[in-house]
């Protein structure tokens, strides 16, 4: 197990200095274009993908990086470049996660590279889980898998909503019932290979912000895939199935949290890209306030506009902070006794949002135009507490795990 830390060590160091490099030089001069044309940035995701920043291999390094901080610094210095494109470049590893953490080693060595492609024809993946009436609540899907033993094959039918990069992926996983009277110990995740017939996009969303980023609906309509699709194989599956019926019999809510607890460990990741836009603006805010002068001074020799400054960076430190530890102890397979995770994503979602409006505040006419950037972050920050469980989904999940009551 790796000490907590609070310090990159020197080869994070030179990783956070190029990623930072990459984020300033290509993604931020990006970033208004793509904003505006509200469409995948395939550019910059080959350009990342040339560098090595879009790769499975980087990825996976900083996954496994003991120390937890490997993906928090990834997220923040790519969503400080811009979080649509940022979005845009880190959506397959939602997908890839998801095989990595269920997938068979079979599984993981045939779909995540072709999830990503290669430089010169670059891929991207979609994680589909939420739906029209399955949001927040993510046991009432009704997305169905059925499978038809005759054929070794799982029949699945259902509409996806939300889904980053859904229907221009050459790779979904999907996320489908497969006993409905199991709540969500009844569901299971599946590879729909690239070309699938019965999988189409539906609507693609025009967003408030994030716009570069892809988010569409996906519709299955008696989509076949082969068994070797179902995500840690069916032996698995069965044996899976079995002990949550045992579970179910002798107390539904057990079964709940340890559902819950899964998420935990995902939610930091979000909490680093609000880290990222948060400081972006700041850093807008704090330049503009020394160099715009108003009754003869910079604005920042005036306290209401220095304390604001002062009370944005206290906490856009503190909201890394609690990223920071929640990607450590998830690393490091600690136990999240006070839901270390959610709390992380709830106050750097909440911080992104504030530190945005008050950098759009301190740049007066100018913030609120798109002559300047921190109007754009602030439309992009709304997501944050919207995305892998609301502020208020956090909340709840928090007040049970200290309570231990089932609050709703
Ligand atoms: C841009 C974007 C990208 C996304 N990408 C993906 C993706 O790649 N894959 C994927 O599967 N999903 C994705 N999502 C879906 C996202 O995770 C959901 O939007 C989110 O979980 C909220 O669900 P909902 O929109 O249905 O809101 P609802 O669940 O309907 O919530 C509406 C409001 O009610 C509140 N609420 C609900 N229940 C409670 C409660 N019990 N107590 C208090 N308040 C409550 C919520 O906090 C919220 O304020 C994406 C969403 C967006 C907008």
């Amino acid at each position: 197990m790796a000490e907590f830390t609070m310090e990159l060590n020197d080869e994070q160091k030179e990783v956070r200095d190029w990623l930072h490099g990459f984020a300033a030089d290509v993604i931020r001069p990006a970033a208004a274009e793509w904003d505006e044309r509200e469409e995948t940035p395939w550019p910059v995701i080959q350009e990342a993908a040339k560098v090595g920043i879009y790769s499975l291999d980087f990825y996976a390094q900083q996954y496994f990086d003991a120390t937890g901080l490997g993906i928090p610094m990834t997220m923040e210095e790519l969503f400080w470049g811009d979080a649509g494109i940022a979005l845009s470049i880190v959506g397959t590893g939602l997908a890839a996660v998801g095989v990595l953490a269920n997938g068979t080693e079979e599984q993981i060595g045939t779909w995540i590279p072709q999830m990503y492609g290669d430089a010169h024809d670059v891929k991207v993946a979609a994680f589909c889980s939420s739906e029209p009436d399955a949001g927040s609540d993510v046991a009432s899907l009704r997305t169905r898998a059925v499978y038809d033993e005759a054929k070794d094959e799982w029949v699945i039918n259902g509409t996806k909503t939300w889904a980053t990069n859904g229907g221009i992926a050459n790779v979904h996983v999907v996320v489908a019932v497969v006993d409905p009277d199991l709540g969500s110990k009844g569901h299971a995740s599946f590879i729909v290979p690239p070309g699938t017939p019965g999988l189409s996009q539906g609507q693609k969303f025009k967003k408030h912000g994030i716009r570069a980023s892809h988010t569409a609906e996906v519709v299955l309509e008696d989509v076949r895939v082969p068994g070797s699709c179902l995500l840690g194989g069916k032996e698995k599956l069965d044996e899976r199935l079995a002990r949550a019926r045992e579970k179910a019999k002798k107390g539904g809510e057990r079964v709940k949290n340890a559902a819950m607890a899964t998420f935990e460990a995902s939610r930091p990741a979000v909490g680093a890209m609000a880290v990222g836009t948060a400081r972006a603006a700041y850093e807008v805010a704090l330049e503009y306030a020394q160099t715009r002068e108003q009754f003869g001074r910079p604005i920042i020799d005036n306290q209401g506009v220095a304390f604001q400054l002062a009370d944005m960076r206290t906490r856009i430190d503190a909201a890394r902070l609690l990223v920071w530890r929640a990607s450590w102890m998830a690393v490091n397979g600690k136990p999240f006794t006070a839901a270390e995770g959610s709390m992380s994503k709830l106050f750097a979602s909440e911080t992104a949002k504030e530190v945005t409006a008050q950098a759009i505040q301190i740049l007066g006419g100018n913030g609120y135009t798109r002559e300047y950037p921190v109007e754009r972050m602030h439309r992009d920050a709304a997501i944050y507490t919207i995305f892998e469980g609301t502020s208020e989904i956090q909340r709840l999940v928090i007040a049970r795990t200290l309570s231990g009551m089932p609050i709703r």
